[in-house]
């Protein structure tokens, strides 16, 4: 469907069992959830789809090592549980990654075997490769750029990676598939009530400025750290000051070439000398480096990193990897902000200690929120407010006339075999859809390194793109590998979006935006 087709679906006057604000993982998976039960669905996403948080996580699809230390083995065995149903659901996006946690100290190798042991078992038929302890020598054959010096051993385990934004695009293109009307850069404005409950909302199309009404028996807020605002426009009718429940984190990433970090393996740092986790993953093509956890009360758009945060991933790579990452070896930095729930009376404090579970609420009037979670559990956060729509008698019992056994968008079926997240993006990416890829005009021209004209087509075509951002940031993952290069192709790109009837593919604010992501001044 094209998006003036999406939009005058949108303009016919009816009625929907479900209206879901935001067009990140929580949203995407709630609408393709309530599909498949037979629920009649539609979701508006202000910007475009994953341009939030769900485009900027370190793309792990993990159990959460992390919180095994924390003793929290219910997350950990729900989102392992979930881990094995997304590499299952979309192999094309979604590969396994064997991660080495190196030893300095005599005890870590016992420590944390022991820990990744229990992860295995937790995991239970569903893990995706034995944990081994590993000799000193093992870990350098694996980790060849892995500093050698004060290395006592280590530990090998199993966890998942992806693509978080073709990921999501693909959630939005598997719902409409299934029924869904899906609309992105249509964000939501106001919400309608009556009698106190609220009954729909109110949409504007950021391209024609056009605003549409869309009533459903019921709203859900999936809108992510923006969730206070949407409450916020709930308890306006009855003049109520609404307490917030999300503290933001953001979270900043560098990424580096390859020749940093040689090899299939990725690397993860338990305890860095302040005690933080340090990341070193192995994405397509380049290597991640990652993460910070800051406090941060502003919520913008584009989230800048701080000095400290880049200064802090620097240093500490450096003390574990042989070829020791300068500034202008950074080709790409992004930043994340953590929709972590708050405890209320912890206001202020650090961010580690809130809530990486997510937590649906219902207020007065009916207003759905959920936040919190994480991209490898969307699933499970999806069923939790179906099942508190139900209880809450939000929405009544279908018996599904949906299709619970869905396709993923793209999925390998037969064809093609899977090929691991590691190695740079290409025609791999698109699983099944490959041939339909290929027989676009401009398969063989290549706009940047594994981005042809034919991609930028199908990105209009099929998968909701409007502007160079769209296909450079997030079809194509140009932007978060190397900017400068990505600004390189910006023209191209905005050439053949014309050409699709993209009317304004905001090339300059794409430049201006590139210049951002990189930490070296734009040629
Ligand atoms: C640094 C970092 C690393 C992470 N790494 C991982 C990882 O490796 N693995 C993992 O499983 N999880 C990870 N996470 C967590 C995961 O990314 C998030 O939990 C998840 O992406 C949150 O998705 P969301 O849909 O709730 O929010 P978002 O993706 O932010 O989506 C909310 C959407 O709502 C839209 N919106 C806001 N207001 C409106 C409005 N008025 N109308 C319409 N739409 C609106 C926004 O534009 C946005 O697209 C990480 C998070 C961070 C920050």
């Amino acid at each position: 469907m094209t998006r003036s087709q999406l939009l005058q679906q949108l303009a016919v006057p009816q009625s929907f069992d479900l209206a879901v604000i935001g067009g990140g993982a929580t949203g995407l998976g709630v609408a393709l959830e309530a599909s498949l039960r037979g629920y009649k669905v539609a979701l508006l996403e202000s910007h475009d789809f994953a341009k939030g948080t769900s485009s900027r996580s370190t793309k792990l699809v993990h159990g959460g090592v992390r919180y095994l230390a924390q003793g929290n083995i219910s997350l950990v065995r729900e989102a392992l549980h979930e881990r094995a149903v997304l590499l299952h659901d979309a192999p094309h996006l979604a590969q396994p990654i064997p991660f080495v946690m190196p030893s300095y100290r005599w005890w870590e190798t016992g420590f944390y075997g022991i820990g990744l042991k229990l992860y295995d078992f937790l995991a239970g038929t569903k893990g995706l490769g034995r944990t081994e302890f590993l000799s000193a020598a093992s870990v350098k054959a694996r980790m060849p750029g892995l500093k050698a010096q004060g290395l006592l051993g280590g530990v090998q385990y199993w966890d998942g990676q992806f693509d978080d934004a073709r990921y999501a695009v693909n959630l939005a293109r598997t719902a409409t598939q299934e029924g869904a009307l899906v609309v992105n850069y249509c964000g939501v404005t106001q919400l309608l009530h009556t009698e106190g409950r609220v009954c729909g909302l109110l949409a504007q199309d950021h391209e024609s400025g056009q605003s549409y009404q869309v009533n459903a028996t019921c709203v859900i807020n999936a809108t992510g750290v923006w969730v206070d605002h949407i409450r916020q426009l709930d308890a306006q009718p009855n003049g109520v000051k609404i307490q917030p429940i999300v503290a933001p984190s953001q979270g900043v990433h560098l990424v580096v070439g390859r020749e940093f970090l040689p090899g299939d393996h990725a690397l993860l740092v338990p305890k860095t000398a302040d005690g933080r986790v340090l990341f070193a993953v192995p994405w397509l093509g380049k290597v991640i480096l990652g993460t910070t956890d800051t406090p941060r009360s502003d919520m913008p758009r584009e989230p800048a990193p701080f000095d400290e945060e880049v200064a802090f991933i620097l240093n500490e790579s450096a003390r574990y990897l042989a070829k020791a990452p300068k500034r202008s070896d950074v080709s790409s930095v992004w930043v994340g902000l953590r929709p972590l729930v708050k405890p209320h009376h912890e206001e202020g404090a650090s961010t580690k200690g809130f809530s990486r579970e997510h937590t649906v609420s219902v207020s007065q009037s009916g207003l759905v929120t959920v936040t919190g979670g994480k991209w490898t559990t969307y699933r499970a956060m999806a069923h939790d407010v179906l099942t508190q729509c139900l209880t809450s008698k939000l929405l009544r019992v279908r018996n599904s006339s949906g299709n619970p056994a869905a396709a993923f968008k793209g999925a390998i079926r037969q064809s093609s075999r899977p090929v691991s997240l590691t190695v740079p993006q290409g025609m791999h990416l698109y699983g099944d859809e490959q041939a339909d890829v290929a027989a676009l005009p401009g398969s063989e021209n290549w706009l940047l390194p594994g981005l042809s004209e034919a991609m930028v087509r199908f990105a209009v075509r099929h998968e909701f793109a409007r502007t160079v951002e769209d296909v450079l940031a997030r079809r194509s993952r140009a932007l978060f590998l190397d900017a400068r290069q990505s600004a390189a192709a910006a023209a191209q790109v905005a050439t053949v979006l014309l050409s699709e009837g993209c009317e304004k593919p905001e090339l300059s604010e794409y430049l201006n935006l590139a210049s951002k992501y990189s930490l070296k001044s734009m040629p």
